[in-house]
């Protein structure tokens, strides 16, 4: 494996907490491998009649704890590579969360917006077949991630079902409410991220009254994480997605932003003042929430943030070198795998509904929502403190270790 892959990356972060802990050196052999990687060609029908063939993936990192679990992207720079880390991210993740899931994570090679709609569908459809023979409710469950919605959740949904001869709505999760997707799924993350912030700045005795916030990224994750953050009393001052970066000392109106993308499906429309998109990692703010992809703070960039806390509600957004600058520096880290969590929480809650066909009322939802992730956070900084590291490396030990429990009890086969 390359030094610079993102899969290797993520082995660094899973080694720094076993070496803290003195992990079992065998099962560690076990966690930083891939479980299953399957990789597919995706022949479809373009409207213009030709034949395009595409690549996908689909990574069942581990399935140690109950079914594989994770989205599925659709962005042109997905890549073996890209999927392997982000299934062992989210193997963390369900770990960290107790949830009864092992994590995965798939993807297409493709421009989704040079993609008509009927593309699209036939795309999913077609990679859906492709990767059947390892898909399945206590196999493995695909939920949205980059570039991919509610619209593909039911894509998939109905491509399975109409191989199986049955409705499966326990398939996916973060499909539409009418097929079975749960009430607040759509929110999750964002509301997640969110809570986490709030958790953290109450575990420093602090408001978030007035506090500044910037976001890389207003997409599900980000547009979500600065609605919730503004209703708490913060002021997102900075946001930024492909189309560009608009910045209000004031504070943004959130609503309406999150109205301009629904109608224009970007936020460059807005009227407020713009700078360059890549100077929003760098504003004078109290939290920075990247929510846009992978490896944005890097070695080269890390010394510039000015913001106190770095909340990562996109997954892997900060390399091992910017996190050991920032470390460095006293800029606090709250990691992917706890601050993200919020979407795999409610796809859990989803996923229970489907199976036992009985639907909650979305106060339900996010009542254990709150519960679960506040529990988590409490978990993660009680870990810090004892063991004096960051809330990256405290978060992975929690996993790992109740990982390594699994074990125990379920032994090597044979
Ligand atoms: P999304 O497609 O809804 O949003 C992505 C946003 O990032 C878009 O607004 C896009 O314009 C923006 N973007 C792309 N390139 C950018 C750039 N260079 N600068 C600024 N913005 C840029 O995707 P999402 O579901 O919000 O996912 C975002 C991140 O959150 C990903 O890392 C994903 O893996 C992670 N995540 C998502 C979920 C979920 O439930 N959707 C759960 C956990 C983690």
């Amino acid at each position: 494996m390359i030094d610079d892959s993102l899969a290797r990356k993520a082995q660094k972060q899973l080694y720094k907490a076993a070496r803290e802990i003195k992990f079992d050196k065998n099962l560690l052999k076990i966690l930083e491998n891939p479980m299953r990687i399957l990789k597919v060609s995706v022949p479809i029908k373009l409207d213009d009649g030709k034949i395009k063939v595409f690549k996908g993936f689909r990574c069942q990192y581990s399935d140690a704890k109950g079914p594989a679990k994770g989205g599925v992207r659709y962005h042109p720079n997905v890549s073996e590579d890209e999927v392997v880390a982000l299934a062992a991210w989210m193997t963390w993740k369900c770990a960290l969360l107790d949830l009864p899931y092992g994590g995965a994570k798939g993807g297409i090679i493709c421009d989704p917006n040079r993609l008509s709609e009927p593309e699209l569908e036939r795309l999913t459809r077609r990679y859906t077949t492709e990767i059947m023979p390892i898909l399945g409710p206590h196999i493995d469950i695909p939920a949205p991630d980059v570039y991919t919605t509610s619209r593909t959740m039911a894509w998939i949904m109905d491509t399975f079902s109409m191989f199986k001869g049955y409705t499966e709505p326990s398939i996916v999760t973060g499909k539409p409410e009418i097929l079975g997707g749960s009430k607040g799924r759509k929110e999750a993350t964002g509301r997640g991220v969110a809570l986490i912030t709030r958790e953290f700045f109450k575990a420093q005795k602090k408001s978030l009254k007035g506090a500044k916030i910037a976001v890389q990224g207003f997409g599900n994750v980000g547009g979500h994480a600065a609605l919730f953050l503004s209703q708490l009393g913060a002021k997102v001052v900075a946001v930024s997605d492909a189309s560009g970066c608009l910045i209000d000392l004031n504070g943004l109106d959130v609503p309406e932003l999150l109205d301009c993308v629904e109608k224009h499906a970007c936020i460059i429309k807005y009227s407020a003042s713009k700078i360059d998109k890549e100077q929003l990692l760098f504003q004078d703010v109290d939290v920075l929430i990247p929510a846009a992809l992978e490896d944005q703070i890097h070695q080269k960039n890390a010394d510039k943030i000015k913001a106190k806390v770095v909340v990562e509600g996109a997954n892997g957004p900060i390399t091992p070198e910017g996190d050991e600058i920032l470390e460095k520096r006293g800029v606090a880290v709250i990691p992917d795998i706890l601050a993200n969590a919020g979407g795999v929480v409610v796809s859990h809650l989803e996923w229970v509904q489907a199976m036992s066909g009985l639907y909650w009322e979305e106060e339900q939802v996010n009542a254990e929502l709150e519960r679960k992730l506040v529990k988590a956070f409490k978990e993660v900084w009680a870990n810090s403190i004892k063991r004096n590291v960051t809330l990256r490396c405290a978060a992975y030990v929690v996993a790992i270790e109740r990982i390594a429990e699994v074990y125990r009890y379920r032994g090597i086969f044979p």
